[in-house]
């Protein structure tokens, strides 16, 4: 019954693997989402909108009082200046901002370049507007001490390679920074490289900073595209509550950039979810109105993932996973394949035969990268562990994740 655009796509990942980890009652580092709540002021902010009666349809585009609060933080972040009312937009989550963007700005036939491995939804999204995806492949880190424009030991792209995805019939590039599932945070020259091709094929930047708050080294800031010379005018930057403030399930996104990219993204918004959850909206506006607890409460969740970080990343190394340590966001991806029994018996690995098999085997949940290339094979060699969970959760993922290997080394 699935209509041929969306055919292809069958169910996420996600989804797919968290249902799975219920099945088996494993620790389910696959989906990204905490395992601790927010901030108290932000819960205490939505229940007070709940009983204070705001609850019927929000303004289409985003509560005044949270628009205000977004832009006051936007001049705090960039120093520009924007209009609430004409430059941002709230959707529901930053999944709708990426569909709204892209069927509100792009053509049948339009082409959008995308980085892989890239975030699922993505790809949908460009097909449902009909759009045409190009791929430039972020490559795994070699071990030489720079590759490309990107940071040591970070995920890197061939500049030619993008350089030639290009076109005059390029619509919009989508940049995801701090990056899903990488954890890579993109260089000013590579945002440079970047803001340049989009200037002269005219073409529009379209930035998914989810995870802006989240960076773990000094040397690596995220950097906004939009404070880039020249890309305030062409650039859409997408964002959300839910990675800053570990509520993905309020799903509370924005969308911010001149009036006319913000017309083109209501286009769409007004007719996929007319506005977003008045309580929430408005307890986010009153929430984020608090900077101090704001900076506060950002500071002490980075405080506690790079420790998680610290944590899962050194316990797979020990196990023998090869693991590339993120400088964003709150994944790592970690090489298995030179795990026991990783491969299959034509010795090619497979990502996804084994993380379907990790749940019953090992009590642990996670995420085939596969799923996020265009040419898989690209991620099959590859594993997705999540670490935005409690101290105690990563440690019975790393025992039951050590019980598995020694069975693993007996059967050999
Ligand atoms: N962004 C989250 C992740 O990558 C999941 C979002 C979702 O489940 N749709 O794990």
């Amino acid at each position: 019954m699935i209509a041929q655009r969306l055919a292809p796509f069958g169910t996420t990942i996600f989804t797919e693997m968290t249902l799975l980890a219920n099945k088996h009652g494993a620790v389910n580092l696959a989906q990204g989402f905490p395992d601790f709540d927010g901030p108290s002021f932000f819960l205490d902010a939505a229940a007070e909108a709940l009983q204070g009666g705001q609850n019927q349809y929000a303004r289409m585009f985003g509560l005044p009082a949270l628009n205000r609060a977004l832009a006051d933080r936007w001049q705090r972040a960039t120093g520009a200046e924007i209009d609430p009312d004409a430059q941002v937009t709230v959707t529901s989550g930053c999944t709708e901002a990426i569909a709204a963007a892209m069927l509100g700005l792009v053509n049948p036939g339009d082409e959008v370049i995308l980085f892989e491995p890239f975030y699922d939804s993505y790809r949908a999204s460009v097909a449902m507007a009909g759009g045409v995806p190009r791929f430039v492949t972020l490559r795994e880190p070699t071990g030489a001490p720079r590759d490309g424009l990107a940071a040591p030991g970070a995920f890197w792209f061939d500049p030619d390679e993008l350089r030639r995805a290009f076109s005059d019939r390029t619509r919009l590039i989508l940049i995801n920074t701090p990056h899903n599932p990488t954890g890579k945070v993109f260089t000013r020259e590579e945002l440079t490289l970047a803001a340049d091709l989009c200037t002269r094929n005219n073409a529009i930047a379209l930035t998914d900073e989810v995870y802006e708050h989240l960076t773990y080294e000094p040397d690596q800031p995220h950097i906004r595209m939009a404070t880039l010379p020249g890309m305030a005018e062409r650039t859409l930057t997408l964002s959300s509550l839910g990675k800053t403030f570990s509520l993905t399930g309020w799903k509370i996104g924005w969308a911010i950039g001149t009036p006319d990219l913000t017309r083109a993204v209501r286009a769409a918004h007004q007719f996929l979810t007319f506005a977003t959850a008045t309580p929430l909206q408005a307890a986010a506006a009153s929430a984020l109105a608090r900077t101090d607890d704001c900076d506060h409460a950002i500071g002490s969740l980075v405080a506690d993932l790079k420790a998680a970080r610290g944590l899962l990343a050194g316990a797979l190394a020990r196990l023998g996973f090869g693991v590339h340590i993120p400088a964003g966001a709150y994944f790592i991806l970690a090489d298995f394949t030179r795990r026991p029994g990783a491969l299959r018996p034509d010795n090619v690995p497979d990502d996804a035969a084994f993380c379907r098999s990790l749940p019953a085997a090992a009590g642990v949940a996670a995420v085939p990268p596969s799923v996020f290339y265009q040419n898989r094979g690209l991620g099959a060699g590859l594993v997705r562990f999540a670490f935005c969970k409690r101290p105690a959760t990563l440690h019975e993922a790393v025992r039951r994740l050590g019980v598995w290997a020694t069975d693993r080394r007996a059967d050999q």
